[in-house]
């Protein structure tokens, strides 16, 4: 029997190119699904296929475009489906393999062959014989390299006596070889620190081991850094807990080089093996997201609305530590930034909340309470109740986001910044940005009550809606945004989080969630910015001079410009002051 599959081999190989190439449509072996409007089958002879849902209002083109990138195939998606040129929204269409784009490939590819890896140097593909036989080493070539010929490659590089493969093997495709989006997978693996982490069992189960350097301390070098917990109450509890694993008697004084033990199912995605379920639907996640990005494209932010939300005001003190209330500081902050954008761009500057007591930032260092606020809803809302306070914001900016989309439907041009400042455990240091992580978001929302019904913003859109891509559309393009302001904060030498500076979700208590000002606004260029920990001591020093509070502006400005791609000399000499 082996004898005979063997001779048979490569007549199968050649046979299986033959099938594809008729186009033929021939019934699924497995189907996973991606999400709502993605999935992916294969069918018997390996062939491939991506199953997407039109977006409402989605043309042809638009659909093609998305998923192959290449109008040119435009015919073949329409004869594949049996479709003239009218789309049904809702209804599956199916995108061949060789068809997609790139990135749709290796979406396609991870969803059916999960234990494929990224290594040094060469792409791991471990067969896994879905469809019924292992699959040949041509179609492995012609799935990872575009090119079914390339198996005689692959088979030198992996010594291979036999072509016949089996199930479990692992075939190594060099990255030379790699279509572009699997290459760029390794090619991220070899600028990638290697994990400081190593992993094991003992008699407690599976764990990730640490040695501690000289002079690193358990809560920030282990728990904030590997668990990302940042609230006290969490960190000291994670502290303790892995004080325990690692028989420590006292977490303040631990030798250097001792081995900290640490439970994997408390370690971010990112530090979790590479095989682990979560890092790799994390990874997936933030591949898909990628997919969506919308950048401004806007010389010295020309025609760009940008919305600054100071945290908190009125009654709202937010937290308030060592007598320095969060709120005051947050406002004069959203003053200086838009002095500075008035002052050195285009942008069309608008405060979510307004104190009329304060109109030009204060000369002075340190700040006293203020209790003027009001939202500036119609009629504005002076804040009293800190929730009502904080969902009139983002019925405000969703206003303000239709009143753009009125005018040009295509491209809005807004974006969303909320300023705030962190309370968290005292080592925590430096700034840090919340931002939409796609699975937090809900598809849609409302509030009720007369606080609200009262109010013009929200009786125009009582209730928010997100379709999924408009979920994952916001998480890529408002981690970009954030990308840009940890750069020009960075570049500005001003204190960032040194581990995970860029968050989808708060952390707290066991609990994961987006703040509302973000998770029911509409702008898909929307930011929090944590500018700063009041717990602790430095940065709650330097909060309280005017100095830093002008270089914070100054970093955010030169980030919003560097976000809309602008080019301009005069952006980059505010860049460097
Ligand atoms: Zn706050």
């Amino acid at each position: 029997m082996r004898f005979r599959r063997l001779r048979a081999s490569a007549a199968l190989v050649f046979a299986l190119a033959a099938t594809r190439i008729a186009g033929t449509e021939p019934e699924l072996v497995r189907t996973v699904v991606v999400s709502d409007e993605l999935k992916v089958g294969i069918s018997r002879g390996d062939l491939v296929f991506l199953f997407a849902k039109p977006l409402p209002g989605e043309g042809i083109n638009a659909f093609v475009r998305r998923f192959t990138d290449d109008l040119q195939t435009k015919e073949r998606v329409l004869r594949v489906n049996q479709l003239s040129d009218v789309l049904k929204a809702g209804s599956f269409l199916r995108v061949p393999y060789e068809l997609l784009s790139g990135n749709y490939k290796r979406i396609a590819f991870e969803a059916l062959f999960p234990d494929d890896r990224a290594e040094k140097g060469a792409w791991i593909h471990k067969v896994a014989g879905i469809s019924g036989e292992p699959e040949s080493l041509w179609t492995i070539a012609e799935w990872l390299t575009g090119d079914g010929g390339r198996y005689r490659d692959i088979r030198q590089f992996n010594k291979l006596a036999s072509l016949l493969t089996e199930r479990g093997q692992e075939i190594r495709v060099p990255v030379t070889l790699l279509l572009p989006a699997f290459r760029s997978a390794v090619a991220a693996l070899e600028t990638e620190e290697p994990s400081p982490l190593t992993f094991g069992h003992d008699e407690k189960g599976a764990f990730a081991s640490y040695r501690l350097k000289k002079g690193e301390a358990l809560y920030s070098a282990v728990v904030i850094r590997f668990t990302g917990l940042l609230h006290a109450a969490d960190v000291n509890a994670e502290a303790q807990k892995i004080a325990g694993r690692s028989g420590i008697s006292d977490v303040r004084s631990i030798p250097a080089g001792f081995e900290v033990r640490i439970t994997p199912a408390d370690l971010l995605p990112e530090y979790r093996p590479a095989d682990d379920p979560e890092r790799r639907q994390y990874e997936r996640s933030l591949l898909e997201s990628a997919q969506f990005v919308s950048r401004i494209r806007a010389e010295n932010l020309r025609g760009v609305t940008v919305v600054l939300d100071p945290g908190h005001g009125g009654r709202d003190t937010g937290a308030v530590v060592g007598g320095v209330a969060e709120a005051a500081y947050c406002y004069d902050l959203a003053l200086r930034i838009r002095a500075t954008l008035e002052a050195r761009s285009q942008a069309k500057v608008i405060l979510t909340v307004s104190d009329a007591d304060l109109r030009l930032p204060a000369s002075r260092d340190v700040l006293d309470f203020t209790s003027g606020a009001s939202v500036m809803t119609h009629p504005p809302y002076p804040i009293v109740d800190s929730s009502a306070g904080v969902h009139l914001r983002w019925y405000l900016a969703n206003a303000i986001f239709a009143m753009a989309e009125k005018k040009n439907r295509d491209d809005p041009r807004v974006i969303f910044l909320s300023i705030h400042a962190d309370s968290l455990h005292p080592s925590v240091r430096g700034a840090m940005l919340y931002i939409p992580g796609e699975k937090y978001l809900r598809e849609s929302f409302s509030k009720s009550g007369d606080i609200y019904q009262a109010r013009l913003e929200y009786r125009q859109a009582p209730r928010v809606r997100f379709s999924r891509r408009e979920r994952l559309a916001s998480e890529g393009t408002s981690r970009q945004l954030a990308e840009s302001m940890v750069e020009e904060l960075r570049r500005a030498d001003l204190p960032v989080h040194p581990f995970h500076p860029i968050r989808e979700n708060v952390v707290r208590s066991g609990r994961e969630w987006v703040p509302a000002v973000l998770r029911y606004n509409r702008i898909p260029a929307r930011v929090l910015l944590e500018v700063c920990n009041l717990n602790n001591d430095e940065d709650r020093a330097l909060l309280q001079t005017s100095r830093y509070r002008d270089r914070v502006a100054a970093a955010v400005v030169a980030s919003l410009a560097e976000f809309c791609g602008d080019s301009d000399p005069a952006r980059r000499a505010v860049r460097k002051r």
